[in-house]
């Protein structure tokens, strides 16, 4: 590719919403433009790294023995509504309607419909184990999109789904991903770690997060330095919480006190079903008197099931509880302590020395000694924690600290530490959570049907970019890995009008490294050395060679690797050798 065809738009500054490094770094290389919130162009020097990636996922999966086809983007609401996702998901499940009123999602990810194509295409045992895949376009309404392609509304995920015919094959097909998972990540030139991870609803042991470490990550992994150990925080910490919430539930009395709502009301109200297994945690807030003045602040902690959207408790939705009581939204928990907006996603509380009670938190269950303000049981509802009203923001990760680092480690090796990550991937043991509700069997030997195994994977194409920038950069731009930069070498010329020399050299080294199969491009836009520097170290190419008159006079050109602090001199005949 030459400079002067392609295109090319950087900005020296970065616009005010940018926070992180990966999003004004990818505004000011022109690799994506902002549409809306959460909704970006790719622009075509980011849309290159897209295809890399995606070309290395491709690759990869094709060789882990997966197949690939592609579902659309609008799905019909019926199979969704079989499944019951289509009531049940919360706020982040766009739906649309057509010209005749019918429904419609716009998919955040595909279970409902490779399950109807494996319930209809996959009727024997001889045809399992399957493994099917797409590379497609997502669309989640996030409470809080942010961070550019790190969490958008819009964007690319690679979604595979197994099928198989027993537990033990759908483990054999969720090991074969996890190792593809490992290749794809190692491939891009990635530090990730693979993190245990909640199973929610689903229950079993049977997932796990890819997470880039960087430490604008939004979550915490909490592992042995000198063990194996490794999870996310809110799956290493909600463990021990649920077993002292089941020991404390059963160390106390199970009738309601009178007057007040129970578990059964509000699982009702919040269409939970309680007895399932559970995740995060909720709180309810406002004793009120008649008049509907608050006469008390309460606590209640309300485990919740992992698929529910904790947005979705409304305010609104939950009135009418016995003995006066009001749910809080979480925005309106935040607006109470003074929290910015999206402080709080799943609230944890703790309580200190004193008796009064502390908010923890950021997606972290706290492990809450001898607090009892909720249990997760059918008709006991445990009541009774004040806290203050003039709580200070807690340091999120000081609270995380005093929770879980420095514990021994589960795997017996060193104590915990902590560090923050980015989920670029997740594979996922599903079971027959879908098959059952969908009615997905095929025949087995002696000619039953039963049940398809499924398991989930997921990576995150388009947040992988950020995910990369986060962990490679400095104060001049991306340092992008050879394996997924937009352009593996930048061949620069230096007066390339004044001097046939130069032009010549530079045109010879271009082709010769094209026809080696090198993703090389050519600068002939003419600019001074120093803007056309600044323009690939910002865009991050990892090689760049410059050719210059008073060099070639001594057949030499000058190489940079992104990452070195000065060039070297490189005879014009070793260039070709050197980079490849
Ligand atoms: P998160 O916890 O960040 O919201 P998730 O657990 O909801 O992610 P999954 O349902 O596991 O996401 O989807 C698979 C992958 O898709 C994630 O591992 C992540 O890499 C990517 N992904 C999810 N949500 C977004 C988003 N809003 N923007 C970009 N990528 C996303
Ligand atoms: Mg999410
Ligand atoms: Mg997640
Ligand atoms: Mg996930």
């Amino acid at each position: 590719m030459k400079a002067s065809q392609f295109f090319i738009s950087t900005l020296k500054e970065a616009p005010a919403d940018a926070e992180i490094a990966s999003h004004k770094l990818m505004m000011r290389a022109g690799m994506i433009k902002r549409l809306g919130a959460g909704l970006y162009n790719y622009m075509p020097m980011g849309l290159r790294v897209i295809r890399k990636v995606e070309g290395i996922i491709r690759a990869e999966m094709n060789r882990a023995g997966a197949v690939e086809l592609l579902m659309p983007v609008v799905q019909p609401a019926e199979l969704w509504q079989e499944t019951g996702r289509f009531e049940k998901m919360g706020p982040e499940l766009l739906r649309v309607k057509d010209r005749h009123g019918r429904d419609f999602i716009i998919q955040p990810t595909s279970e409902e419909v490779i399950t109807d194509i494996a319930r209809q295409e996959l009727r024997s045992y001889k045809q399992l184990p399957k493994n099917f895949y797409h590379i497609q376009t997502k669309f989640r309404d996030e409470r809080r999109p942010r961070f550019g392609v790190m969490r958008g509304r819009e964007f690319t995920m690679k979604d595979a789904y197994s099928f198989d015919r027993d537990v033990e094959a759908a483990g054999r097909s969720y090991e074969n991903m996890y190792q593809a998972y490992c290749r794809i990540f190692e491939r891009m030139g990635l530090q990730y770690r693979a993190v245990a991870a909640d199973t929610g609803a689903i229950g079993g042991d049977r997932s796990h997060e890819f997470q880039v470490i960087a430490e604008t990550g939004e979550d915490a992994i909490i592992y042995s330095p000198e063990g194996t150990y490794a999870a996310n925080i809110e799956l290493a910490e909600a463990l021990p919480l649920l077993a002292e919430r089941a020991a404390a539930a059963q160390a106390l009395t199970k009738t309601p006190t009178p007057g007040k709502s129970t578990c059964a009301d509000v699982a009702e109200l919040l269409k939970l079903p309680l007895t399932q297994t559970v995740k995060s945690l909720v709180l309810a807030a406002d004793e009120t008197n008649e008049a509907g003045e608050i006469i008390k602040t309460q606590v209640w902690l309300l485990l919740v099931r992992g698929d529910h959207d904790l947005n979705e408790v409304k305010a609104g939705k939950v009135e009418g509880l016995k003995g006066g009581f009001r749910f809080a939204t979480v925005s309106e928990i935040e607006q109470h302590f003074g929290c910015k907006p999206g402080y709080l996603g799943p609230i944890g509380l703790k309580r200190d020395g004193e008796g009064s009670v502390k908010v923890v938190a950021d997606r972290t269950v706290a492990r809450m000694a001898d607090f009892v303000c909720g249990a997760n049981e059918v008709d006991a509802h445990y009541t009774g924690a004040n806290w203050g009203r003039d709580l200070p923001e807690p340091d999120v990760v000081a609270d995380i600290r005093n929770v879980v680092a420095g514990d021994p480690s589960p795997d017996g090796k060193g104590t915990l530490a902590i560090q923050r990550g980015i989920e670029v991937g997740h594979v996922f043991y599903l079971g027959t959570k879908y098959s059952a509700a969908m009615n997905a069997t095929y025949l087995d030997e002696n000619g039953k049907p039963q049940l398809m195994e499924m398991g989930c994977y997921g990576i995150g194409v388009t947040r992988i970019l950020g995910a990369a920038i986060e962990q490679n950069h400095d104060e001049r731009g991306i340092i992008w890995p050879d394996a997924i930069a937009p352009f593996t070498v930048v061949v620069c010329p230096i007066g390339m009008d004044r001097s046939e020399e130069v032009k010549t050299a530079a045109h010879k080294l271009y082709q010769d490294l094209l026809d080696l199969g090198v993703d090389v491009l050519l600068d002939d836009r003419g600019e001074r050395p120093g803007a056309m520097f600044a323009d690939w170290e910002l865009i991050g190419v990892p090689h760049r060679v410059v050719i210059s008159d008073r060099g070639l006079k001594e057949g030499q050109v000058e190489y940079q690797g992104r990452r070195d602090a000065a060039a070297t001199k490189l005879a014009l005949a070793d260039v070709v050798p050197h980079l490849q």
